[in-house]
């Protein structure tokens, strides 16, 4: 029925985001029904993940998820990061758009593999949130439909956007502590029913 790009750990602070894939590939393993063709990556930004104290940006200092080339970066990205949030160092885009190879990488890969829609794992503000043509999913799991706002640079920014391939951001109730088993197993029913629902109607 399409191609879903599952991503996880664009913050390499939201241990949850991460480790859910995990739980979710587990599933797939077990259950995959052919609909979708599957493309996961669990953990965008292992430098941030993987040093002595984890952190959001990557080896660079840089907010992946403000680094994306949307439409509006040029304009808007630097000027948004100094002025809206004080030149917060958590949220720094970098000093050009898609500077970082992950970003780099993360551009090159929705180019080629096309997907009809990126599902986007964060933590914690325990909600969905939505980029793109409609229709967005009302609830995952105990998770409900909040519209956060575009950034520039987001990933939903850019690919929700931009290129019109609908961006689902799941951000998780807690950055590290997991969903109970039951949670997990709910969001992903509810992701499934959501992606065959969204995918049958454009035929
Ligand atoms: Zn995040």
């Amino acid at each position: 029925m399409g191609r879903i790009l599952l991503i996880g750990g664009i913050h390499g602070d939201e241990y949850s985001s991460i480790s859910i894939l995990f739980k979710w590939m587990d599933i797939l393993n077990e259950h995959h029904s052919g609909l979708f063709h599957w493309h996961v990556l669990p953990l965008a930004n292992p430098d941030g993940l993987l040093r002595e104290t984890s952190q959001r940006q990557n080896e660079n200092g840089v907010d992946l998820n403000r680094n994306f080339p949307s439409a509006d970066w040029d304009e808007l990205a630097l000027e948004y990061w100094v002025e809206r949030t004080g030149r917060n160092d958590r949220r720094f885009p970098g000093t050009w758009p898609a500077s970082e190879p992950e970003v780099a990488w993360l551009v090159q890969h929705i180019a080629s593999f096309q997907p009809d829609i990126i599902v986007s794992v964060h933590a914690p503000y325990h909600l969905v949130d939505y980029d793109g043509p409609p229709e967005a999913p009302e609830k995952l799991g105990d998770l409900y439909l909040s519209k956060l706002g575009v950034y520039p640079g987001s990933l939903g920014n850019y690919a929700g956007i931009d290129l019109n391939t609908p961006v689902v951001t799941i951000e998780l109730p807690y950055a590290g502590i997991m969903p109970d088993n039951s949670h997990i197993d709910r969001m992903w029913t509810d992701l499934v029913a959501w992606l065959r629902t969204e995918l049958s109607k454009r035929g």
